[in-house]
């Protein structure tokens, strides 16, 4: 079977969308909506978040079962270790063996409830990812794949030790790393350079975020410590009572990120879609007329106005 690391290490950049588990029924629907209209693009992956605690956690291996039973994508089911014993890990990462998902994005994860707080491990648990990748790639033949911060890790002292702890979970068998938000093309690439200088070759696909609504910044910043460009912030300030203004900003913003990262080499490119696909396919449809050489996919369905 083709792995991802395959797909990453083939000809042309990869494309991935991240969807959350719903937590309501028009959720579900919304959800659902997205992933119906992002198939026809025949994506090499979807991934799915993994919540924080409760009820949540059981809706992310649902989804992800749901799309690897009925959809033709391939889902990447974020897993992470806080809360978790090994025994606990141990069993969600069998219930994906058995539903046929071999794809698993391995993070440490936060304290539930304020992110910020003291890290307690469980006390049967793990204290970093780099454990949790060596329990999945012992577990069976999953491709693993991490977190990498272009603005290095809220909680890492320096850059040194931020690389080096990188660079363990790559060792433990990572076969690719997936981004935290960022909104400065150079943070990447420096993260990219400082990856490569510590000998890790793991490719580092970048994570592009449509910031299309003012008042998602301070959100996005509390919680991935994303510094968001000032130009950025005043022209959808002045935008604030204007969505569609506001959509048509954060899109051309991410779209000439994406243009840049990729004529920069990113191996590829994942979408956060907040479970909503118009702000992503407009990028996604920009990014690929720019490289005609690629297979066009299916035309998808027109977009839905954005919520
Ligand atoms: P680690 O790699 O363990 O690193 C955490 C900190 O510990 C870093 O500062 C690191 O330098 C340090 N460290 C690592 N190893 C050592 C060591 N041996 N000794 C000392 N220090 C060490 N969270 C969710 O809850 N659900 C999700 O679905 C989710 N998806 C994400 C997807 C992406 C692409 C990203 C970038 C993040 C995601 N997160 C998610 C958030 C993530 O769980 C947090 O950012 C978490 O704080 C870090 O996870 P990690 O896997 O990088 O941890």
């Amino acid at each position: 079977m083709t792995t991802l690391r395959d797909i990453l290490d083939g000809p042309g950049p990869s494309f991935s969308f991240e969807f959350f588990p719903p937590r309501t029924d028009a959720g579900a629907r919304s959800l659902w909506s997205s992933i119906r209209r992002i198939e026809p693009l025949a994506p090499s992956f979807v991934s799915v978040t993994y919540g924080a605690g409760g009820s949540s956690r059981d809706r992310t291996v649902e989804v992800t079962k749901r799309i690897a039973a009925e959809t033709t994508l391939r889902p990447v089911a974020h897993l992470t270790a806080v809360g978790h014993s090994t025994a606990e890990l141990r069993r969600i990462i069998g219930q994906y063996a058995d539903a046929g998902v071999r794809d698993i994005l391995v993070l440490r994860g936060d304290p539930p409830g304020d992110p910020n707080a003291p890290w307690v491990p469980h006390p049967g648990g793990f204290t970093h990812a780099h454990e949790l990748v060596r329990l999945v790639k012992e577990s069976g033949r999953f491709s693993v794949g991490v977190a990498a911060f272009p603005e290095r890790h809220p909680r890492s002292p320096d850059w040194e030790s931020d690389i080096r702890h990188f660079a363990a979970k790559c060792a433990a068998g990572a076969d690719y790393a997936l981004t935290q938000m960022f909104f400065h093309v150079e943070d990447y690439l420096r993260l990219r350079d400082r990856a490569a200088a510590a000998g890790c070759d793991t490719p580092i696909i970048p994570e592009i975020m449509p910031a299309t609504d003012v008042r998602q910044i301070s959100r996005f910043a509390e919680l991935s410590g994303a510094s968001f460009p000032e130009e950025l912030a005043h022209r959808l300030q002045a935008a604030r009572e204007d969505p569609a203004q506001g959509h048509r900003i954060g899109v051309a913003h991410a779209t000439a990120m994406a243009h840049r990262l990729l004529a920069e080499g990113a191996p590829g490119l994942h979408y956060i879609t907040l479970n909503r696909s118009p702000a992503t396919l407009e990028i996604h449809r920009a990014v690929l007329a720019s490289l005609p050489s690629l297979p066009s996919p299916a035309t998808p369905p027109a977009l839905a106005p954005q919520p």
